[in-house]
């Protein structure tokens, strides 16, 4: 509704469109979608606002849908922020329709692809994207592709294949899979789904329910696990757009969590240079990925919110996952990953870790 173009993370290009761009056409960078705030302020009713329950589409205001109630939807987010001791939250994403949060991405991209009119949607997905990718194509009457890398579990790809989805293993790599997406796309004039601007804007509403659940006030910490950093982003925009728009007074400092086996984001923190990661292995599918496509983004947002970045190995995830279990928090391993970062940092303060996906999916 509100939205009027995009602006490229990495070179600041401004394109004043309202179609699907998936790239910067002068630097290849990820984009993101820019609003015109002054509109969605003088649009914002405060009270009516706080009195709503929080749920996905509570706010539309800040996801470029043009008519909010033809979204395509199966009642994604409105998920439970749960205390699990002290200052210590846990916004619980495994109970989305499909089993992790990329369900928020989905109902936008899939309501973007019903508005343009298209007939099949391609994605490329370590699993959980791909599945929930699947759901809503299913229940748009849209045909789905998905391509996956080698490591992706059965069981995810089972969840595709009962949604519908037609699903190719194609490639050893996250990237592999995601080169053969884009290829595919463009051969058969698809519409090409995944970690591109809409997802992103889909996504920031776990960070709006967040900031909602504690009632406007920020916590000290968010802890997120990032595999191609969508997530990670999506949270830094919400709560600058938030803190625009005069919801929230502070932003948090936002913690990335890796796998010890495919460390990018931590290794260019070090570093300074963000290079892909070589010979990625972890039991952690759903963060497998060598070459993250918001890499420069999620660089930022911890830069600016005075973050960290963090990686943790395959038996601090288990131990993670069990611990997290016996508060009654069944979490998919790449979800318990941010609780072992958590944990590994010792971080103070209100902290808030985002699972992002069930336990049920994975063979730990
Ligand atoms: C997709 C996913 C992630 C990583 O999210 P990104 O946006 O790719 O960084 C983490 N955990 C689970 C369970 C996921 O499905
Ligand atoms: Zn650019």
């Amino acid at each position: 509704m509100f939205e009027i173009g995009y602006k490229c993370m990495e070179c600041g290009r401004e394109t004043l469109q309202r179609e699907p761009l998936y790239k910067c056409s002068k630097c290849g960078g990820a984009l993101e979608v820019m609003y015109d705030y002054e509109r969605i302020r003088a649009n914002f009713v405060p009270m009516q606002f706080r009195y709503m329950p929080p749920t996905h589409m509570k706010y539309y205001f800040a996801l470029p849908l043009k008519a909010p109630h033809n979204a395509v939807t199966i009642g994604e987010g409105g998920t439970p922020l749960i205390n699990i001791g002290g200052n210590v939250y846990v916004k619980f994403e495994g109970v989305n329709p499909t089993g992790s949060f990329k369900d928020r991405g989905s109902s936008v991209e899939i309501s973007k692809a019903v508005e343009f009119r298209k007939k099949t949607v391609v994605c490329a997905s370590t699993g959980n994207m791909g599945a929930s990718i699947s759901a809503y194509a299913a229940r748009a009457g849209l045909r789905a592709v998905i391509f996956t890398p080698e490591f992706a579990e059965r069981i995810k790809l089972k969840q595709m294949k009962y949604y519908g989805a037609e699903v190719k293993v194609s490639g050893k790599t996250y990237s592999e899979a995601l080169r053969a997406s884009v290829e595919y796309a463009k051969k058969r004039d698809a519409y090409l789904t995944g970690d591109y601007p809409y997802r992103l804007e889909g996504q920031k509403t776990v960070a709006y329910e967040i900031a909602d659940q504690m009632n406007f006030e920020a916590p000290d910490n968010i802890v997120i696990p990032v595999g191609n950093g969508t997530l990670f982003y999506a949270t830094y925009k919400a709560f600058n757009e938030m803190k625009a728009l005069g919801i929230v007074d502070n932003i948090p400092k936002l913690i990335a969590v890796q796998a010890e086996g495919c460390r990018p984001i931590v290794d260019a923190m070090k570093s300074g240079r963000l290079v892909p990661a070589k010979n990625p292995e972890t039991i952690a599918g759903a963060i497998n990925c060598d070459d993250p496509v918001e890499g420069a983004g999620v660089l930022k947002a911890i830069k600016k919110t005075g973050g960290r970045a963090v990686a943790v190995s395959d038996d601090e995830m288990i131990a993670a996952k069990r611990e997290l279990a016996q508060k009654g928090v069944y979490a998919e391993i790449s979800s318990a990953a941010a609780y072992a970062g958590y944990k590994k940092l010792k971080l103070k303060g209100k902290s808030v870790i985002i699972i992002t996906g069930i336990g049920f999916k994975d063979e730990y």
